[in-house]
Protein backbone atom coordinates (compact mmCIF):
# COMPACT_ATOMS: atom_id res chain seq x y z
CA UNK A 1 0.00 0.00 0.00
CA UNK A 2 1.35 3.65 -1.24
CA UNK A 3 2.41 5.70 2.06
CA UNK A 4 0.90 8.42 2.51
CA UNK A 5 2.74 12.14 3.53
CA UNK A 6 0.77 11.49 7.47
CA UNK A 7 2.85 7.98 7.67
CA UNK A 8 5.77 9.89 8.59
CA UNK A 9 4.56 12.61 10.91
CA UNK A 10 4.28 11.67 14.79
CA UNK A 11 2.22 13.19 17.30
CA UNK A 12 4.71 14.52 19.52
CA UNK A 13 3.95 17.94 20.35
CA UNK A 14 5.90 20.71 18.38
CA UNK A 15 7.15 23.45 20.26
CA UNK A 16 8.55 25.27 17.59
CA UNK A 17 8.30 29.06 17.87
CA UNK A 18 4.73 29.97 15.12
CA UNK A 19 6.19 31.34 11.89
CA UNK A 20 9.43 29.17 12.83
CA UNK A 21 11.43 28.24 9.13
CA UNK A 22 11.67 24.92 10.69
CA UNK A 23 8.65 24.00 10.24
CA UNK A 24 9.02 24.14 6.35
CA UNK A 25 12.14 22.01 6.70
CA UNK A 26 10.28 19.27 8.56
CA UNK A 27 7.31 19.41 6.02
CA UNK A 28 9.86 19.16 3.08
CA UNK A 29 11.41 16.20 4.17
CA UNK A 30 8.54 13.74 5.03
CA UNK A 31 7.59 15.24 1.38
CA UNK A 32 10.85 13.90 0.12
CA UNK A 33 10.51 10.72 1.66
CA UNK A 34 6.65 9.85 1.08
CA UNK A 35 7.67 11.01 -2.86
CA UNK A 36 10.00 8.31 -2.58
CA UNK A 37 8.19 5.98 -0.60
CA UNK A 38 10.76 5.42 1.33
CA UNK A 39 9.95 3.03 4.14
CA UNK A 40 9.67 4.38 7.51
CA UNK A 41 12.24 1.48 9.35
CA UNK A 42 14.30 2.09 6.05
CA UNK A 43 14.78 5.48 6.99
CA UNK A 44 16.83 7.26 10.61
CA UNK A 45 17.00 11.08 11.16
CA UNK A 46 20.04 11.90 12.91
CA UNK A 47 20.29 15.60 14.62
CA UNK A 48 22.03 17.47 16.74
CA UNK A 49 21.92 20.35 19.10
CA UNK A 50 19.44 22.73 18.82
CA UNK A 51 15.73 23.76 17.94
CA UNK A 52 16.44 21.97 14.83
CA UNK A 53 17.48 19.23 17.01
CA UNK A 54 14.12 17.97 18.14
CA UNK A 55 13.42 17.09 13.95
CA UNK A 56 13.73 13.29 14.53
CA UNK A 57 10.58 13.61 17.47
CA UNK A 58 8.59 14.78 14.31
CA UNK A 59 9.63 12.32 11.63
CA UNK A 60 8.02 8.52 11.96
CA UNK A 61 11.09 6.97 11.06
CA UNK A 62 13.93 5.65 13.64
CA UNK A 63 15.59 8.81 15.11
CA UNK A 64 18.74 9.64 17.03
CA UNK A 65 19.11 13.06 18.76
CA UNK A 66 22.63 13.06 19.59
CA UNK A 67 25.36 15.26 21.15
CA UNK A 68 26.17 18.99 20.24
CA UNK A 69 28.66 19.40 17.00
CA UNK A 70 28.27 15.64 16.99
CA UNK A 71 25.77 14.41 14.79
CA UNK A 72 28.01 13.71 11.58
CA UNK A 73 30.18 10.84 13.49
CA UNK A 74 26.52 8.95 14.55
CA UNK A 75 24.82 9.29 10.96
CA UNK A 76 28.24 8.13 8.88
CA UNK A 77 28.58 5.76 11.61
CA UNK A 78 25.06 3.97 10.67
CA UNK A 79 25.27 4.81 7.30
CA UNK A 80 28.46 2.18 7.33
CA UNK A 81 26.84 -0.33 9.32
CA UNK A 82 23.97 -0.61 6.97
CA UNK A 83 24.52 0.82 3.30
CA UNK A 84 20.74 0.30 2.80
CA UNK A 85 19.91 2.66 5.26
CA UNK A 86 18.34 6.45 4.31
CA UNK A 87 20.51 8.47 6.66
CA UNK A 88 19.49 12.35 6.98
CA UNK A 89 21.64 14.36 9.30
CA UNK A 90 20.02 17.41 10.38
CA UNK A 91 21.30 20.39 12.39
CA UNK A 92 21.51 24.16 12.64
CA UNK A 93 24.36 26.39 11.48
CA UNK A 94 25.64 27.10 15.01
CA UNK A 95 25.87 22.70 15.71
CA UNK A 96 27.12 22.26 12.18
CA UNK A 97 29.63 24.87 11.84
CA UNK A 98 30.73 25.85 15.16
CA UNK A 99 31.43 23.24 17.67
CA UNK A 100 30.71 20.78 14.52
CA UNK A 101 33.11 22.58 12.21
CA UNK A 102 35.99 19.66 12.76
CA UNK A 103 33.07 16.70 11.40
CA UNK A 104 32.29 18.98 9.20
CA UNK A 105 34.93 18.96 7.28
CA UNK A 106 36.40 15.59 7.76
CA UNK A 107 32.81 14.53 6.44
CA UNK A 108 33.67 16.04 3.05
CA UNK A 109 36.84 14.05 3.07
CA UNK A 110 35.06 11.02 3.41
CA UNK A 111 32.17 11.31 1.15
CA UNK A 112 30.14 8.50 3.17
CA UNK A 113 26.50 8.71 1.01
CA UNK A 114 24.10 10.43 3.05
CA UNK A 115 22.11 13.42 3.58
CA UNK A 116 23.49 16.61 5.73
CA UNK A 117 20.76 19.46 5.85
CA UNK A 118 21.61 22.81 8.02
CA UNK A 119 19.31 24.96 9.05
CA UNK A 120 20.43 28.26 8.68
CA UNK A 121 18.75 30.81 10.86
CA UNK A 122 22.24 32.62 11.70
CA UNK A 123 21.29 32.51 15.23
CA UNK A 124 21.85 29.89 18.19
CA UNK A 125 17.83 30.08 18.64
CA UNK A 126 17.99 27.50 21.37
CA UNK A 127 19.96 29.72 23.84
CA UNK A 128 18.42 33.18 22.97
CA UNK A 129 19.95 34.31 19.86
CA UNK A 130 23.40 34.40 19.97
CA UNK A 131 25.79 34.85 16.93
CA UNK A 132 26.24 32.16 14.50
CA UNK A 133 29.06 31.16 12.41
CA UNK A 134 26.70 32.39 9.60
CA UNK A 135 25.96 35.74 10.76
CA UNK A 136 27.24 38.30 8.25
CA UNK A 137 29.72 40.83 9.73
CA UNK A 138 28.59 44.06 11.27
CA UNK A 139 24.40 42.64 11.56
CA UNK A 140 22.99 43.25 14.97
CA UNK A 141 20.13 41.08 15.77
CA UNK A 142 18.32 42.24 18.82
CA UNK A 143 20.17 39.58 21.30
CA UNK A 144 23.31 41.20 20.57
CA UNK A 145 24.66 44.18 22.37
CA UNK A 146 26.53 45.04 19.45
CA UNK A 147 26.84 44.63 15.82
CA UNK A 148 28.75 41.09 15.02
CA UNK A 149 32.29 41.74 14.99
CA UNK A 150 33.25 38.17 13.27
CA UNK A 151 33.19 37.44 9.74
CA UNK A 152 30.57 35.05 8.66
CA UNK A 153 30.93 31.38 7.21
CA UNK A 154 29.96 30.64 3.62
CA UNK A 155 28.75 27.04 4.17
CA UNK A 156 28.21 25.75 0.19
CA UNK A 157 32.24 27.41 -0.23
CA UNK A 158 33.42 25.58 2.76
CA UNK A 159 31.43 22.05 2.17
CA UNK A 160 32.89 22.41 -1.59
CA UNK A 161 36.50 22.78 -0.35
CA UNK A 162 36.01 19.65 2.19
CA UNK A 163 34.80 17.22 -0.30
CA UNK A 164 31.19 17.30 -0.07
CA UNK A 165 29.89 16.29 -3.64
CA UNK A 166 26.64 17.15 -3.78
CA UNK A 167 25.76 20.86 -2.91
CA UNK A 168 22.31 22.80 -2.61
CA UNK A 169 20.91 25.78 -0.93
CA UNK A 170 17.14 26.21 0.20
CA UNK A 171 14.96 28.45 1.42
CA UNK A 172 12.17 27.27 3.97
CA UNK A 173 9.10 28.63 2.57
CA UNK A 174 9.35 27.48 -0.69
CA UNK A 175 8.80 23.91 0.48
CA UNK A 176 8.39 22.31 -2.96
CA UNK A 177 11.47 23.23 -4.25
CA UNK A 178 13.23 22.13 -0.82
CA UNK A 179 11.63 18.95 -1.08
CA UNK A 180 13.16 18.27 -4.73
CA UNK A 181 16.21 19.18 -3.44
CA UNK A 182 16.04 16.88 -0.78
CA UNK A 183 15.06 13.67 -3.35
CA UNK A 184 18.09 14.78 -5.66
CA UNK A 185 20.21 15.12 -2.22
CA UNK A 186 18.65 11.24 -1.08
CA UNK A 187 19.25 9.84 -4.95
CA UNK A 188 23.24 11.76 -5.46
CA UNK A 189 26.17 9.24 -4.83
CA UNK A 190 27.85 10.48 -2.40
CA UNK A 191 27.92 12.89 0.45
CA UNK A 192 25.10 15.73 0.18
CA UNK A 193 24.98 18.66 1.95
CA UNK A 194 21.44 21.04 1.66
CA UNK A 195 22.09 25.02 3.27
CA UNK A 196 18.43 25.74 4.17
CA UNK A 197 17.99 29.49 4.77
CA UNK A 198 15.39 29.63 7.56
CA UNK A 199 14.00 33.07 9.35
CA UNK A 200 14.08 32.76 13.17
CA UNK A 201 10.86 35.43 14.10
CA UNK A 202 11.86 35.34 17.33
CA UNK A 203 15.80 36.64 17.32
CA UNK A 204 16.41 37.28 14.15
CA UNK A 205 15.33 40.51 13.08
CA UNK A 206 16.90 41.49 9.95
CA UNK A 207 17.21 38.15 7.89
CA UNK A 208 13.26 37.91 8.33
CA UNK A 209 10.60 35.97 5.98
CA UNK A 210 9.65 39.95 5.02
CA UNK A 211 12.98 40.21 4.13
CA UNK A 212 13.49 37.11 1.91
CA UNK A 213 10.30 38.23 0.10
CA UNK A 214 11.97 41.49 -0.30
CA UNK A 215 9.27 43.59 1.00
CA UNK A 216 11.93 46.15 2.02
CA UNK A 217 12.87 45.81 -1.62
CA UNK A 218 10.88 47.68 -3.67
CA UNK A 219 10.91 47.82 -7.74
CA UNK A 220 11.02 51.80 -8.47
CA UNK A 221 8.88 51.07 -12.14
CA UNK A 222 6.34 48.38 -10.79
CA UNK A 223 6.35 49.23 -6.99
CA UNK A 224 5.93 45.66 -6.10
CA UNK A 225 8.26 43.93 -4.05
CA UNK A 226 11.52 42.27 -5.50
CA UNK A 227 11.86 38.68 -3.56
CA UNK A 228 15.62 38.08 -2.83
CA UNK A 229 15.89 34.14 -3.50
CA UNK A 230 15.99 33.04 -7.59
CA UNK A 231 16.66 29.89 -8.66
CA UNK A 232 19.60 28.78 -10.17
CA UNK A 233 17.80 26.21 -12.85
CA UNK A 234 15.84 28.98 -13.99
CA UNK A 235 19.25 30.68 -14.98
CA UNK A 236 20.89 28.20 -17.09
CA UNK A 237 23.26 27.57 -14.32
CA UNK A 238 24.63 23.78 -14.73
CA UNK A 239 26.59 22.70 -11.17
CA UNK A 240 27.11 19.05 -12.85
CA UNK A 241 30.51 17.95 -13.06
CA UNK A 242 29.93 16.02 -16.55
CA UNK A 243 33.35 15.11 -16.91
CA UNK A 244 36.61 15.65 -14.05
CA UNK A 245 37.88 17.75 -15.95
CA UNK A 246 35.26 20.54 -15.45
CA UNK A 247 35.78 20.09 -11.65
CA UNK A 248 37.98 23.28 -11.02
CA UNK A 249 35.80 25.40 -13.93
CA UNK A 250 32.54 24.23 -11.81
CA UNK A 251 34.05 24.62 -8.58
CA UNK A 252 35.07 28.52 -9.23
CA UNK A 253 31.62 29.18 -10.20
CA UNK A 254 30.46 27.66 -7.01
CA UNK A 255 32.40 29.98 -5.09
CA UNK A 256 31.32 32.93 -6.87
CA UNK A 257 27.75 32.05 -7.53
CA UNK A 258 27.29 31.24 -3.47
CA UNK A 259 28.60 34.63 -2.19
CA UNK A 260 25.72 36.34 -3.75
CA UNK A 261 23.98 37.49 -1.20
CA UNK A 262 22.14 40.81 -0.39
CA UNK A 263 19.49 41.69 -3.25
CA UNK A 264 19.82 38.48 -5.16
CA UNK A 265 20.23 35.16 -3.25
CA UNK A 266 20.49 31.81 -5.42
CA UNK A 267 18.48 28.70 -4.03
CA UNK A 268 19.06 25.71 -6.41
CA UNK A 269 21.57 22.93 -6.97
CA UNK A 270 25.55 24.65 -7.09
CA UNK A 271 27.33 21.60 -7.64
CA UNK A 272 27.48 17.91 -8.11
CA UNK A 273 30.22 15.74 -8.93
CA UNK A 274 29.39 11.79 -8.74
CA UNK A 275 33.62 10.55 -9.68
CA UNK A 276 34.15 10.46 -6.68
CA UNK A 277 34.72 7.26 -5.30
CA UNK A 278 32.08 6.93 -2.09
CA UNK A 279 33.82 5.86 1.46
CA UNK A 280 31.93 2.71 1.22
CA UNK A 281 33.63 1.92 -2.20
CA UNK A 282 36.76 2.77 -0.58
CA UNK A 283 36.35 0.36 2.12
CA UNK A 284 34.47 -2.45 -0.28
CA UNK A 285 38.05 -2.22 -2.33
CA UNK A 286 39.94 -2.60 0.80
CA UNK A 287 37.57 -5.43 1.82
CA UNK A 288 36.20 -7.54 -1.12
CA UNK A 289 32.90 -8.75 1.30
CA UNK A 290 31.85 -5.48 2.71
CA UNK A 291 28.76 -4.65 0.74
CA UNK A 292 27.61 -8.39 1.37
CA UNK A 293 28.55 -8.59 5.00
CA UNK A 294 27.81 -5.09 6.45
CA UNK A 295 24.04 -4.70 5.83
CA UNK A 296 23.42 -6.54 9.36
CA UNK A 297 20.59 -4.68 10.70
CA UNK A 298 19.05 -4.89 6.63
CA UNK A 299 19.21 -8.43 7.69
CA UNK A 300 17.55 -8.57 10.98
CA UNK A 301 14.45 -6.16 9.46
CA UNK A 302 14.27 -8.43 6.72
CA UNK A 303 13.99 -11.44 9.19
CA UNK A 304 11.44 -9.82 11.23
CA UNK A 305 8.89 -10.38 8.52
CA UNK A 306 8.79 -6.30 7.00
CA UNK A 307 9.12 -5.88 3.81
FE1 LIG B 1 12.61 28.62 15.47
FE2 LIG B 1 14.06 30.65 16.39
FE3 LIG B 1 12.01 29.71 17.83
FE4 LIG B 1 14.20 28.27 17.54
S1 LIG B 1 14.06 30.25 18.60
S2 LIG B 1 12.09 27.51 17.36
S3 LIG B 1 14.84 28.75 15.44
S4 LIG B 1 11.90 30.73 15.81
Amino acid sequence: MALKLSDYKTDVHNDWCPGCGDFGILNAIQMALADMQVQPYRATIFSGIGCSGKTPHYIKTYGIHTLHGRVLPFAQGAKLANPDLEVIAVGGDGDGLGIGAGHFVSAGRRNVDMVYIIFNNAVYGLTKGQASPTLKLGMKTKSLPQPNVNNSVNPIALALVAGFTFLARGYSYDVRHLKDLIRKAITHKGLAFIDVLQPCPTYNDINTKEWFQGLDNIDPETHKAMPRMYKLEETGYDGVVHDPSEIMQKMAQVVEKSNEWGDKIPIGVFYQNEHVPTYQERIAARIPDYMENAPAIQQIADSDGRT
